[in-house]
C-alpha cells in the first residue's frame, strides 16, 4: 500500500490479505479499543487521521493516549448545529488536538435544500477525499450498537479507496460508551442530553425517543440511512 505525499514523495505500509484482515479482526474482537488504537498507530501513523463526528470524544480521549499527535480531521459542512461547533473548540482545548477543520467552499443554495440527494456527497465526502490525501488508513468511532445496518461492521477493513479503515469502538455496547464518558470525564455534545443521540448536520437531525433507534432521527422522512462516509 503506497501513500502520495504533498512533496510528491511515496510512502509504503504493509499490505494486508483479506485473510490477514480475517484474523486481525478475530483477534481485536475481545481486544480493548486501546489495543486496536495501538495496532493502528504502529503500523500507520502519521499516515492515518481519525475522523470525529464530535457527538462525543471518547475515539478521540483513547487515541490521543495512546499517540497525542494523531490527526483529528472534522467536517464543517457549514450545515451544523451551533452545539456541535462549541463542542469542536470545546475538546480542541481540552486535548490540545492536532485538529484539522475541513470546512465546505460557501455554496450560492444550501445544497441540503437544492440537492438533497447529493448534498451528503458534495458536502462531507469529497471534503473526506480531501483530508485523506497522502494517508494510508483513517479510523472512525463507529459502533455496531448505534443502527441495524451497522451490526456486521469489522473492527478493521478496507474502504472503497483501498485505505485501511480502523473502527476501535465496533463492539462497544452504549452503556460502554457512557460509563468510559463518566470515567474519564470525557467532553460531550450537549445535544445528546436534548434528546440526540446520533448527531449529524441540523437540516438532517432530529431528536429521538427514548429507547429508540439512535439513528432514526437521522434523513428523516427520506430513503437514506448513511451519508456514505463509512461505505
Ligand atoms: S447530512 Fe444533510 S446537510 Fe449534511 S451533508 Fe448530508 S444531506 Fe447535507
Amino acid at each position: 500500500m503506497t501513500a502520495l505525499l504533498g512533496s510528491g514523495a511515496h510512502v509504503h505500509a504493509p499490505e494486508f490479505s483479506d485473510a490477514e484482515l480475517a484474523e486481525l479482526n478475530r483477534k481485536f474482537e475481545s481486544a480493548p479499543a486501546s489495543a486496536v488504537i495501538e495496532w493502528a498507530v504502529e503500523q500507520y501513523h502519521p499516515f492515518m487521521c481519525l475522523a470525529a463526528s464530535m457527538t462525543d470524544a471518547v475515539l478521540i480521549d483513547l487515541a490521543i493516549k495512546v499517540e497525542p499527535s494523531i490527526e483529528v480531521v472534522f467536517i464543517d459542512t457549514r450545515y451544523h448545529f451551533p452545539e456541535t461547533l462549541e463542542t469542536v473548540e470545546t475538546v480542541r482545548r481540552h486535548y490540545g488536538l492536532n485538529l484539522r477543520v475541513l470546512t465546505v467552499a460557501p455554496q450560492p443554495v444550501d445544497l441540503w435544500q437544492a440537492d438533497p440527494v447529493n448534498c451528503c456527497s458534495q458536502a462531507k465526502i469529497a471534503q473526506m477525499e480531501r483530508a485523506l490525501v497522502g494517508k494510508l488508513a483513517w479510523m472512525s468511532g463507529l459502533r455496531r450498537a448505534e443502527a441495524p445496518t451497522r451490526t456486521k461492521a469489522p473492527i478493521v477493513a478496507r474502504d472503497l479507496r483501498g485505505l485501511v479503515k480502523v473502527n476501535p469502538l465496533a463492539t462497544w455496547s452504549d452503556l460502554d460508551v457512557s460509563g468510559y464518558i463518566a470515567d474519564h470525564h470525557v467532553p460531550v455534545n450537549p445535544l445528546v442530553e436534548q434528546g440526540y443521540p446520533s448527531i449529524g448536520c441540523r437540516p438532517c437531525t432530529h431528536p429521538v425517543a427514548p429507547g429508540a433507534d439512535p439513528r432514526s432521527g437521522r434523513w428523516v422522512g427520506q430513503d437514506k440511512t448513511e451519508c456514505g462516509l463509512h461505505l
